[in-house]
């Protein structure tokens, strides 16, 4: 189940490598990729910089300082730990994902059946990177942070309601759980960030929710189902998460 950033598509051609988790990055896996426009120590350093406090000191031991944000966490780790009796996995991924840099996050259950949520911090990078000259350093930040965050917990949505495809999926079983997915997070998600007499909501978020309220809130409505359809068109036949 990827969490597609929507913003301009450019295919890269490299593969995904994975890294274990909350742990720091291992940059030995990384493979050789042919369009790799950050170096490892450029990823890590990002990490550290930028996403390492929001994940591991904060939201992932119940500490975010966003109480929206915060409160949704909880719920979804609670509901992951009854549907899985496994602790959530969160990877790092080093490198883009092949089919678009503005794929921010993934999902999937692995042969354990442990519960594992990606984040690609490359494509994070991209996304900072516009969100900064857009919106500049600061308020570009709390957007940034906000922007993953809210990725994030859209796979633990997919995670724990059991939205996820099984390998090799088809196109419509993919359209199936996004659908469903999203209809969590903009109603139990974006709604409440959106209802905020600030709100920090990139258009990407915005976009998804916008949707989501021109369908009526209803996942089974016709609007809905193309809206999802058509974002994620590009997944196509590849077995993507
Ligand atoms: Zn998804």
């Amino acid at each position: 189940m990827v969490g597609i950033y929507i913003g301009r598509n450019n295919k890269s051609d490299t593969p995904v490598t994975q890294t274990k988790a909350v742990a720091p990055i291992q940059t030995s896996s990384l493979q050789s990729v042919e369009k790799q426009q950050f170096t490892k120590e450029a990823i890590v350093q990002f990490w550290t910089d930028h996403m390492e406090r929001t994940f591991r000191e904060e939201l992932l031991v119940g500490k975010c300082p966003d109480p929206i944000i915060n409160e949704r966490c909880q719920v979804l780790m609670g509901m992951l730990n009854e549907r899985y009796h496994k602790q959530l996995a969160v990877q790092m991924i080093n490198t883009f994902n092949p089919l678009s840099e503005w794929i921010l996050a993934g999902c999937f259950v692995n042969d354990e059946g442990v519960p594992v949520a990606d984040l690609n911090i490359p494509a994070s990078m991209r996304i900072h990177e516009n969100l900064i000259l857009t919106d500049g350093p600061e308020l570009g930040e709390k957007m940034f942070i906000q922007t993953v965050l809210t990725g994030f917990l859209h796979e633990l949505d997919h995670l724990a309601y059991g939205f996820v495809a099984k390998k090799g999926h088809s196109q419509e079983e993919l359209v199936y759980h996004e659908k469903k997915a999203w209809a969590k997070t903009c109603e139990l998600t974006l709604t409440p960030l959106a209802a905020r007499k600030v709100s920090l909501l990139g258009n990407s978020e915005r976009a998804y929710l916008d949707a989501w309220v021109k369908s009526g809130r209803d996942e089974n409505s016709l609007l809905w189902d193309k809206f999802i359809r058509e974002t994620y068109e590009e997944a196509r036949g590849t077995g993507s998460r």
